[in-house]
């Protein structure tokens, strides 16, 4: 066996688990929830084909539909600065492969995901079935306008850069609820930004630089 960072996907499980906790902590991911719902949802079950064998880097990897998969570190982050508590309905925008749903079913009451391409809310639904993650939602639709359905929510995650908060989706935060979301031009490196309602109007804070695929309009043909 080789050792060292790089060959991260050599050694056995458990090496590569721990190589893989280890990686997340180095990046600031230090809340145990957060490390234990990473720990417990493994992220081989959400990457397919080709790029499989790379699922424990932390890296982004593609995934259909012209999409990726987020790093795991800035998976770790996001998922830290939502705070998530046992008892939150929480919305995620942006399913893509279901990895960051899954790590919020953990920590969550009941998770709602949407994305706007069919394939990808129905391959990360047969994940969650065959993980048995059963307290998630995943539906078609356009993001940028929330679930009014389902609304209000405690918490929601956006995994896809919007140039400003979508409005109706700060409508559908309860008070005292944090929304976490890239900011910024799709083409360009984004602001990751925690918005907090307030009993009256919204708190802003900057977290980090991200980079995440766009926000688009619409339900895609796949
Ligand atoms: N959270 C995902 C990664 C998301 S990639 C994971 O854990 O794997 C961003 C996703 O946002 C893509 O799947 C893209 O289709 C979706 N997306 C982009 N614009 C959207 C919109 N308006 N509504 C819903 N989903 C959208």
């Amino acid at each position: 066996m080789t050792e060292g960072a790089d060959f991260p996907t050599e050694g056995t499980s458990a090496e590569r688990k721990m190589r893989f906790l280890y990686a997340l902590r180095s990046r600031g991911v230090t809340d145990t929830r957060v490390l234990l719902a990473m720990e417990k949802i493994d992220r081989g079950h959400f990457v397919r084909g080709l790029f499989a064998e790379r699922a424990y880097e932390d890296m982004p990897l593609p995934i259909p539909c012209g999409q990726t998969i987020s790093q795991p570190s800035v998976v770790g982050l996001m998922t830290q600065a939502l705070s998530v508590q046992p008892r939150d309905k929480v919305l995620e925008v942006g399913t893509g492969s279901g990895y960051q749903a899954a790590i919020l079913s953990q920590l969550a009451r009941r998770v709602y995901t949407v994305d706007r391409h069919r394939r990808l809310v129905r391959e990360a639904s047969e994940t969650f079935a065959a993980l048995d993650l059963n307290n998630i939602t995943a539906i078609t639709t356009d993001g940028s306008f929330g679930l009014p359905d389902q609304a209000p929510f405690d918490r929601i995650i956006v995994t896809a850069a919007a140039e400003d908060p979508p409005g109706p989706l700060l409508a559908q935060l309860k008070v005292g609820g944090i929304m976490v979301v890239p900011v910024g031009q799709s083409d360009a490196v984004q602001g990751l930004i925690k918005v907090t309602r307030l009993e009256t109007g919204f708190d802003y804070e900057e977290l980090r630089p991200v980079r995440f695929v766009p926000l688009v309009e619409g339900i895609a043909a796949d």
